[in-house]
């Protein structure tokens, strides 16, 4: 079992492109972060810039606990659909408004969509690490173009760690490290009856804390060691 454990949480609004709401933020995210401190888990937050205009108080929150800011863009946009402008607006406003809270290195695109394109424009506003692939898409498997970035891509999707321990277990044992696990806070609100696709809705609410609580358990009982994401930069360069 993989000795480091990177939890992150994509801080956005509700179960975006289906919803627009902040439920997530005003409610899910407080027993989020409840639920960190009472386990000592340190985790990457990918913040939009909205959500930290919105939300002061919240990155406050993150600050003072010791958690990793992160960027996710400021609108939650696919960057698959901005030109070269409008990527750069989004990555230029966020880190203006994240970095008034933070040093912000890390990034994750919205629904994990970064064209090789736009990483150019990470290294210059000064991103050292990206989290904007995740193994479980055809995307991880095209080769990636040559960047300054570290390149950490998410291990599985966030529904997954709400399923039945007994299929989602022997899956997170499995997986190669470092894990990267991410979840949002809009899964802390019960969603089961919002119009979103059912792997959206599926144990969204109280279940979906109880879930985390369990692979919390799983891996902290493993003696995996959680950490914040910019500590793999601290690793050398071939590592992963
Ligand atoms: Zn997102």
């Amino acid at each position: 079992m993989s000795a480091r454990v990177f939890l992150t949480i994509d801080a956005e609004p509700d179960c975006p492109p289906y919803l627009d709401g902040w439920r997530g933020m005003d409610e899910g995210a407080p027993r989020l972060l409840d639920l960190l401190a009472e386990r000592g888990v340190p985790a990457t937050v990918f913040t939009t810039g909205e959500t930290a205009r919105r939300y002061p108080g919240f990155v406050a929150r993150l600050v003072e606990e010791g958690h990793e800011i992160g960027c996710h863009g400021m609108t939650h946009r696919s960057f698959r659909r901005l030109d070269a402008g409008e990527a750069e607006e989004e990555i230029r406003a966020s880190s203006q408004v994240l970095r008034e809270a933070a040093e912000v290195v890390s990034f994750r695109a919205p629904y994990l969509q970064l064209p090789e394109r736009h990483l150019p424009l990470l290294e210059a506003y000064g991103y050292r690490l990206d989290s904007s692939r995740g193994r479980y898409k055809p995307a991880h498997w095209r080769p990636a173009e040559p960047s300054t970035l570290r390149r950490v891509p998410a291990s599985m999707t966030s529904s997954w760690l709400r399923v039945s321990p007994w299929l989602r277990d022997p899956i997170l044992r499995a997986l190669p490290d470092p894990v990267v696990l991410f979840v949002h806070p809009w899964e802390f609100v019960d969603l089961r009856d919002a119009d979103i696709p059912w792997d959206c809705r599926l144990g969204t609410g109280a279940h979906a804390l109880r879930s985390l609580a369990s692979v919390l358990e799983l891996y902290q009982a493993s003696g995996a060691r959680f950490a914040r994401m910019r500590a793999l930069l601290e690793s050398p360069p071939g590592a992963p």
